[in-house]
């Protein structure tokens, strides 16, 4: 796992902003459903049990969750079927991420570009601003409001308090589109007025 690799604060606020855009883009609302996205993206999504064996073994080969196959700009989804919902949902986001943002084309930023898959992923699923207009703020409640496994929650929990520590009432350019696309134009506005 590469959960050492620091990115850099601007490969950061590229990466939020991205994952806004397309949360925008596909018109997305929360809690964001993998498939949903991916489809609204035209992407196709093949499950492990759909495939014949021979392709099934080589699938297992490639990932025990989820991979991509990018054929003249026709992505396929192929999971793991057999995984629980919480962590297929991960998985497919994660390999939309992945495509998204084009990764895959140059082998030596593997480990950098992982690293990448899993910040947007996270942050798409649960963004720190969205989470601070939760009425009760908790593992629970994210959890919950978000469709996340309790280790996401947790994990999306702590990034939250690390985001409110810096939070100084003002929002980013990108954290005002996402909440406006919420619905949460007040919050927006409550400066302004
Ligand atoms: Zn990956």
């Amino acid at each position: 796992m590469c959960q050492g690799i620091w990115l850099g604060g601007s490969t950061y606020e590229f990466l939020k902003g991205e994952a806004v855009h397309w949360v925008m883009h596909c018109d997305m609302q929360y809690p964001v459903d993998s498939f949903d996205l991916a489809k609204r993206l035209g992407f196709k999504i093949i499950s492990y049990d759909e495939l014949d064996e021979e392709q099934r073994a080589a699938a297992y080969e490639t990932s025990e969750d989820a991979f991509f196959i990018d054929k003249d700009g026709e992505i396929t989804i192929f999971y793991n079927n057999n995984m629980s919902p919480e962590r297929i949902e991960n998985s497919v986001i994660h390999e939309v991420s992945h495509s998204v943002l084009d990764h895959g084309i140059d082998e030596s930023r593997k480990d950098i570009e992982e690293t990448e898959a899993k910040f947007f992923t996270k942050y798409l699923k649960a963004p720190p601003p969205l989470i601070h207009q939760l009425p009760i703020i908790s593992i629970d409640s994210i959890k919950i409001a978000f469709k996340l496994s309790i280790e996401a929650a947790e994990y999306a929990f702590n990034y939250y308090q690390k985001w409110l520590k810096k939070f100084d009432g003002n929002y980013k350019e990108y954290e005002i589109k996402l909440l406006k696309h919420c619905g949460f134009d007040k919050e927006v506005n409550k400066k302004a007025s």
